[in-house]
């Protein structure tokens, strides 16, 4: 229904733009959550990730740190040369999961459209909220205040009429940003960025439009429509209208998503396949702890496989029932990452793991053996959830993930390796 609202709008959007996003990204969330709970650390370079001795990366640096160049997603031990009096610290995944459902109690004041990107990133949809609340800049403004007064935490914000515009804009005046992109202004704001900033153009897209002349937004709008089309193909259309400013897709609340998922590019190709089965577990780890949250089963396991030349690979396997087990899902998910390292020895760059196939509290028909058996193990996932809520995610280890020294990192991905 929401889809189909969104289309009509669509159009409006693109020129008049009655619709209104906002995309609210806490700033160095990891970070500043520590830092809030110890201000004896707030002058300090505080970096959150896995450990320097090993083969952890960064989740988070705050920003005194990344003045040396650190940077999330990079290896915790170039993290280590680069701030060698950094003050480091291990991920309390689940407190940070406890502060970021504080967080999305927040943005539920003003509405009911929140489709959160991860645990410090979410859309809201304030159209139609200006009645009772102003105009969706003044929204933005509220809700940066309310964070900051009641959990203590910073946000950026961005106001504009689409999702894609939104998130560009929270991310260019970080820390604390609050940047408004009205309808009348979209051209001018996209039109100086650099091509990085369009959603899509990675490192690699990034060169071949460079081999075309083109650094900004204003230069794929200057490019026509065959051209972007003889260069990119599939994805000539999306850049055409990214560059344009024009962005239909809608803000789609949990428990309406058709999938969850959690992906890591690694900073360095992992050839290991010990190390990937690990990243696995703790990926599909976070989406089933989502699930359980958001009350959401899932029937298709998914995972996705990107080498180090770029091909990816995605696999699913459906389910015999709906399910937010992690065992289930997991074995599952390792079943088919096994299937595409036997195919491919390639080194590999973006590992993803994902459930799709969503239906909110649906009751599973099963054997009473079966009823048994899946009851123990939901009391083992509830006991991991609350374990891990009291005592942090390193509380609940399986030996896979101990073994590999693999910690639970944020997903860089979605931030684009610096905006946290
Ligand atoms: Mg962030």
């Amino acid at each position: 229904m929401i889809i189909g609202l969104q289309a009509s709008k669509s159009g409006k959007a693109e020129g008049s733009g009655c619709w209104m996003i906002i995309h609210i990204d806490m700033d160095a969330f990891y970070a500043s959550v520590e830092i809030r709970d110890n201000p004896a650390l707030r002058d300090k370079p505080v970096i959150i990730g896995g450990s320097p001795q090993g083969r952890g990366v960064v989740s988070t640096a705050n920003y005194v740190a990344r003045k040396f160049g650190v940077h999330s997603a990079m290896p915790a031990a170039q993290a280590v040369r680069l701030c060698p009096h950094a003050v480091f610290l291990r991920p309390r995944m689940e407190h940070y999961v406890a502060i970021s459902q504080q967080i999305r109690e927040i943005f539920f004041r003003f509405t009911s459209l929140v489709e959160p990107l991860s645990l410090d990133e979410a859309f809201l949809d304030v159209s139609g909220c200006e009645s009772l609340f102003g105009p969706a800049p003044e929204i933005a403004r509220k809700i940066k205040a309310a964070l900051k007064n009641e959990v203590g935490l910073v946000a950026s914000a961005g106001v504009a009429p689409n999702k894609f515009l939104a998130k560009v804009a929270s991310d260019l005046e970080k820390p604390d940003g609050l940047v408004v992109v009205p309808a009348e202004t979209i051209q001018s704001f996209l039109d100086p960025l650099p091509i990085r900033r369009v959603w899509g153009i990675g490192p690699q897209t990034e060169k071949r439009f460079n081999a075309l002349g083109v650094s900004t937004v204003a230069g794929i709008r200057g490019l026509a429509r065959e051209q972007l089309h003889r260069e990119f193909g599939a994805n000539s259309e999306h850049f055409y209208r990214l560059a344009r400013g024009w962005d239909s897709r809608a803000v789609v609340p949990e428990h309406e998503a058709k999938s969850v998922s959690h992906e890591n590019t690694f900073p360095v190709n992992v050839e290991d396949p010990e190390m990937l089965r690990a990243w696995l577990q703790e990926l599909m780890g976070q989406v089933t702890v989502r699930m359980r949250r958001a009350q959401v089963k899932g029937k298709t396991v998914r995972i996705k496989v990107r080498f180090s030349d770029f091909r990816t690979i995605t696999r699913s396997e459906t389910l015999n029932e709906l399910s937010f087990e992690t065992r289930l899902i997991e074995t599952t998910a390792q079943k088919l990452l096994a299937k595409i390292l036997r195919e491919s020895q390639q080194p590999v760059r973006l590992l993803g793991a994902g459930m799709a196939n969503l239906r909110v509290g649906v009751p599973v028909q099963q054997t009473l053996f079966d009823a048994e058996e899946k009851q123990k193990q939901s009391r083992i996932d509830e006991a991991c959830d609350e374990l891990k809520q009291k005592f942090g995610a390193a509380a609940v280890r399986t030996a896979a993930a101990l073994e590999s020294g693999v910690k639970i990192h944020r997903n860089p991905t979605t931030e684009d390796h610096k905006s946290n």
